[in-house]
């Protein structure tokens, strides 16, 4: 059984001020060091997408952590996906079935900023910005820091140490080797690049606010999401290599004649296009997948540190919301004692985030090209009825994963089942009229188990 007197946690990126806030509020003392400067009241990059999708997941931790209502104003929701063709035409997909399943748009920064602000009211939680962590010396139990505001080092003797350093985690790669580990982290073959799409006149959005804008184009693609200055950030997701690719697209005249013969529509609303091509990185995705996640009860890795997944679900930072959210109850159930809760978690947890992992790889190959397929669009109406005649057994993969808290390993096994059942039903028919529904009914029924009802919550 193990109290600590004090938590030292690395990162105070979403997942380590979220985790600091609820660690406060439960008594805990907590000290985070944070490499960057505070972001707050100055311009400092808060690192990675300007903004991001708030889903059902990450909303339940923030209200757990006593934070939704301040949350509430940075949010701009996102009923659908808005899919922009070659042609400029666009077609929207509803992302849910009932007015309450939307996803938000919010502010990375704002989140962000909002959440450290939360954590140091609590009076419980101490943030050192500008402290890098170097590495950890397993046998002292302390931890070697950089000052980088002087580059002086600093040591400090942990007790227990929460790494939420992000993808790149020093606390995994130092946590690893220690323990014998392993290590299955791969990038993606596809980079990303962020542009604006400016406010129009008066301030006000120049595409449907309430969308997510996809301009699918098989194996690349452009997104934007609304931001409440009334402008969309645009992001480019393309391959390394090959043609085309961001390695081709080295000139201005490259840029203009890719964005010119692939995205004409959006071209047009984003005046600084080439200056800010070259003026913003290109950043790198990857899937990271790790065993173990601790060292017995002195070391956790927690949020992108452990899992952290290509952007294409939308749920990163979702995932790491609900890590916070289930080492609470976990330590509610376990009454404190950490060395029980942080087992657990590392029981059952990284099962999870790994069929998590998978789906959002296989989200990129929905998002870029499937939603083009009009069988995709019956699969999807079919899908939404069937929920409707089966509420308790069929509930869509993306609102398993976006609109309910359903285990990630159960929502992929049970997509699995549903896409085949989907598959059986539209082979050979045209509309969703001609669907057999008795049949339908029948398969259901046969294969999949009715949901629980905290999963139906
Ligand atoms: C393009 C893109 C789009 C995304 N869109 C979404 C989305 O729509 N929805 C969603 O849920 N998720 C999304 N994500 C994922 C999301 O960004 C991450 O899952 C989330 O940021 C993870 O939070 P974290 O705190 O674990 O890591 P991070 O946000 O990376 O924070 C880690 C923190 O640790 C600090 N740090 C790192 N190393 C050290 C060190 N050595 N010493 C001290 N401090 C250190 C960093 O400065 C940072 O502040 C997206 C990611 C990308 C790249």
């Amino acid at each position: 059984m193990k109290r600590p007197e004090l938590i030292t946690i690395a990162g105070a990126g979403l997942v380590g001020s979220l985790l600091g806030v609820m660690l406060g509020k439960r008594g805990y003392r907590v000290q985070i060091y944070e490499q960057r400067p505070d972001m707050r009241g100055q311009q400092v990059s808060a690192g990675r997408s300007i903004n991001l999708a708030l889903a059902e997941r990450g909303i339940h931790a923030l209200k757990q952590a006593g934070l939704m209502q301040a949350v509430e104003p940075l949010l701009i929701p996102m009923r659908g996906r808005m899919l922009h063709d070659l042609a400029g035409r666009t077609e929207f997909q509803s992302y849910g079935q009932r007015s309450h399943e939307v996803i938000y748009s919010v502010s990375r920064g704002g989140l962000n900023e909002l959440m450290l602000t939360a954590a140091e009211d609590s009076r419980q939680v101490e943030i050192y910005f500008e402290h890098e962590l170097d590495s950890i010396d397993f046998a002292s139990n302390t931890v070697q820091f950089t000052d980088v505001s002087n580059a002086r080092p600093l040591t400090v003797s942990t007790e227990l140490l929460i790494g939420a350093d992000g993808a790149g985690s020093r606390v995994r790669r130092s946590l690893l080797p220690f323990v014998k580990g392993t290590d299955r982290s791969e990038l993606l073959d596809h980079d990303y690049k962020e542009l604006t799409i400016p406010p129009g006149a008066e301030g006000k959005h120049q595409m449907d606010r309430e969308s997510l804008h996809i301009w699918p184009r098989g194996g690349f693609m452009l997104i934007a999401l609304p931001n409440l200055d009334g402008s969309f950030t645009v992001t480019l997701f393309l391959q390394k290599q090959g043609n085309p690719s961001f390695a081709e697209l080295s000139d201005r005249p490259s840029v203009e004649s890719f964005f010119r013969s692939q995205f004409p529509d959006a071209m047009e609303l984003i005046p600084g296009l080439v200056d800010e091509f070259f003026a913003n990185p290109t950043g790198i995705l990857g899937t990271v997948r790790c065993d173990p996640w601790l060292d017995r009860d002195r070391v956790l890795l927690i949020g992108d540190a452990s899992h952290a997944i290509v952007p294409f679900h939308g749920q990163g930072m979702n995932s790491g919301f609900e890590d916070c959210e289930l080492l609470i109850r976990l330590l509610d159930r376990f009454e404190d004692d950490w060395t029980a809760a942080m087992e657990e978690f590392n029981r059952v947890r990284p099962a999870d985030a790994d069929a998590l992992a998978d789906m959002a790889l296989e989200n990129y190959i929905t998002m870029r090209d499937s939603v083009l397929d009009p069988r995709f669009g019956l699969k999807k109406e079919l899908g939404f009825r069937l929920e409707r005649e089966h509420p308790a057994r069929f509930i869509p993969r993306y609102s398993m994963v976006m609109f309910h808290r359903i285990p990630y390993g159960d929502a992929k096994r049970r997509g699995i089942i549903q896409q085949a059942i989907l598959e059986e039903l539209v082979d050979g028919v045209e509309s969703i009229d001609q669907v057999n529904m008795v049949r339908a009914g029948e398969l259901v029924q046969q294969r999949l188990e009715p949901l629980g009802e905290s999963a139906l919550a």
